[in-house]
């Protein structure tokens, strides 16, 4: 699928270059033709502008000289000549002499008079090494064409003095019949020289297709068309050239521009043995040969086509680069989609996996809950059987107990024992009185015994009993009552504050055995004290809604430190023997146990102790009043 897809991206990709190179390719052909044609037209139009500079001052120069043989013709001095060849030599000086002023005046290179045969009579260089005088002219067309015609124009080479030049003849009539000719010689040097230019060439061609007039010097006389056979006999005939072999100029045809324009190979002039194409533009001029031609280098044209190539292929590359940028910067874009859709597809992942983790851990919460309310069953069910087993503690003090009662028992019974045994004594003696004292002082142990196993059965009951609302307030007054003596003799200052109706959730005598305990505590702690302050209060738990705290204080010495952490085990007491067993606050707690309560007993930071239990309220329930 993948490989698949990467091929039909590679064949696209193949197509796409593929298009782009035709594009290129025609579209540089397209400007290339464009610019060259253009250059073309352009260098053509600049060849006619030439062409009509050329011409226009060719012909101004032939004017110039045209008429100058026909105005010597008419010479009386020139016609007498020509009518009476045999003049005395000073008439032919006289000629002579006008001819020199003339040709001086006029800027030609000869002016010269020839008589029917053909023969010059008189010239304006008489005196001069190669004169014409002398030679005869009548083979040239000019001579010719002056006689039959009237006037003749000829391009040639002088046979005498070698040199090129256009002839210009005049017939000298005589009552109109031709006695002869004038003609004039002129140079086109002057034309050949204004012309010249450096890039360009300009040449006339005459009638044989040879080149008369030329700014190349070298393709002067050379022809530009093949010469036939009978050509060849009638220049010979002419002597035009003076004999010289007429060379075709190695030129060839390339391709034709327009009606007046060709592009044509000829010889470079300017670098000798080597070609160059040109621009030819022609056009004819009958006056004075055939015509006349200008040709331009075209290498300007060259370089103009080779720039708009250069423009469209860099044009290319330019877009070609864009369309590589493009692509890449296509591909970055999509890499980066994919790096964000992998990104996104991480960050999915990553969801699901901590959405996993979370139900696992929520998993293991709920169990965790699970086993905490499974924990606090247990714990409910411990507690619930804790009664059972503080029942079984208990007995198992019982034991305990029973090593420290022996001893508690013992000394009374020890005592009493003596004073049984004394009491005999005394009755055998008749002393009823001692043995009275001392059955009254038995009775006082056995009494002290009973409050000891009376304290022993309720430490052994069983604390469930049943509950009910109990007025704390009514329980403490009843305890203050048990006190009432011991408060007014030893002057104990005894506050209560105790809200009316605070009702507690307990059994009234145990509650009351509790208060007592701890009035009678408070008590013996204040006795040795300065100040006797007992102060008891009640009121709602702040920490424990529906639950009342109940305090006693007092301003004694506190719990002694080595006490305070067994405060509420059994026989654990500070006080002399006979007037503690160690017992009351281990009881007191016991109850307080079975009645849902919990007490606490810490030392003051002013001094003094303070006990603390906590009730459970019992507003609800109906008051049970105290005994
Ligand atoms: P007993 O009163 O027979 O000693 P308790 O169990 O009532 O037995 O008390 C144990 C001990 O706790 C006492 O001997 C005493 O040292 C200490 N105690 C109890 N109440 C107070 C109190 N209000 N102030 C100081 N010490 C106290």
């Amino acid at each position: 699928m993948r490989a698949k897809l990467r091929t039909s991206i590679t064949s696209k990709r193949f197509w796409g270059w593929a298009a782009a190179a035709v594009l290129y390719f025609g579209a540089a052909a397209a400007a290339a033709e464009f610019t060259w044609d253009r250059a073309i037209d352009a260098l053509a139009e600049a060849g006619e502008h030439r062409l009509d500079l050329y011409a226009a001052s060719l012909k101004s120069e032939l004017n110039r000289f045209e008429t100058t043989p026909s105005i010597v013709a008419r010479q009386d001095s020139v016609r007498a000549l020509l009518a009476a060849p045999h003049a005395p030599p000073e008439s032919l000086h006289a000629v002579n002499a006008y001819l020199e002023a003339v040709n001086r005046d006029t800027g030609s290179l000869a002016t010269y008079v020839i008589d029917r045969e053909g023969s010059v009579i008189a010239a304006s260089n008489w005196n001069q090494a190669r004169s014409f005088i002398g030679t005869n002219v009548s083979y040239r067309p000019y001579f010719k064409d002056a006689l039959a015609s009237g006037t003749g124009r000829f391009f040639g080479i002088g046979t005498n003095t070698g040199m090129p030049g256009l002839y210009f003849a005049s017939a000298v009539r005589d009552a109109g019949a031709a006695t002869g000719a004038v003609a004039v010689k002129i140079s086109v040097d002057a034309l050949e020289s204004a012309w010249r230019m450096p890039d360009e060439a300009a040449m006339v061609v005459d009638g044989n297709g040879v080149i008369v007039i030329s700014t190349v010097p070298g393709w002067k006389f050379t022809s530009m068309r093949p010469i036939t056979a009978q050509r060849q006999r009638a220049i010979e005939a002419s002597q035009q050239y003076a004999g010289r072999a007429v060379d075709p100029l190695p030129y060839r045809r390339v391709d034709e521009w327009s009606r007046t324009a060709w592009l044509g190979r000829f010889p470079d002039w300017r670098a000798p043995g080597r070609g160059a194409e040109y621009l030819v533009v022609s056009r004819p001029l009958p006056e004075a040969g055939d015509s006349l031609m200008v040709l331009q280098g075209i290498a300007g044209a060259y370089r103009q086509e080779h720039l708009a190539v250069a423009f469209v292929t860099g044009a290319f590359l330019i877009a070609a680069l864009y369309g590589l940028y493009a692509g890449q910067r296509r591909r970055t874009i999509a890499e980066k989609l994919k790096s964000q859709d992998a990104l996104r597809r991480a960050n999915d992942q990553l969801e699901l996996t901590v959405a996993q983790r979370t139900a696992a851990l929520t998993a293991a919460n709920e169990r965790m809950q699970r086993e905490i309310l499974e924990r606090e069953s247990t714990e409910q069910r411990l507690r619930d059987s804790q009664q059972e087993v503080v029942h079984a503690g208990k007995l198992a003090v019982l034991g305990q107990m029973a090593a420290g009662l022996t001893h508690e028992i013992n000394q009374p019974l020890v005592a009493i024992r003596t004073l049984c045994d004394n009491a005999r004594t005394f009755f055998e003696r008749d002393q009823p009185a001692q043995a009275i004292s001392n059955l009254a002082r038995i009775a006082r142990l056995v009494e002290s015994m009973a409050v000891l196993t009376s304290e022993l059965k309720a430490f052994a009951r069983k604390p469930d009993v049943e509950r009910v609302a109990v007025s704390l307030g009514e329980v403490v007054a009843h305890a203050r009552l048990m006190y009432e003596t011991r408060i007014r003799d030893e002057a104990v200052r005894l506050d209560v504050n105790i809200p009316p109706g605070t009702m507690v959730c307990a059994e009234s005598s145990q509650l009351q055995q509790v208060i007592v305990n701890l009035l009678g505590n408070a008590l013996d702690a204040i006795r040795d004290a300065e100040q006797r302050i007992i102060r008891i209060e009640a009121a709602p738990s702040d920490r424990h809604p529906g639950r009342v705290l109940f305090t006693i204080e007092d301003s004694g010495s506190g719990i002694a430190p080595e006490v305070l952490a067994h405060l509420f085990e059994p026989f654990v007491t500070t006080k002399p023997r006979g007037q503690g067993l160690g017992l009351g606050l281990a009881i007191t707690s016991r109850i307080l146990e079975g009645l849902g309560a919990k007490i606490q007993g810490a030392n003051r930071e002013d001094g003094g102790a303070r006990f603390s239990i906590e009730f459970a309220a019992a507003t609800s329930l109906r008051a049970e009043h105290g005994r």
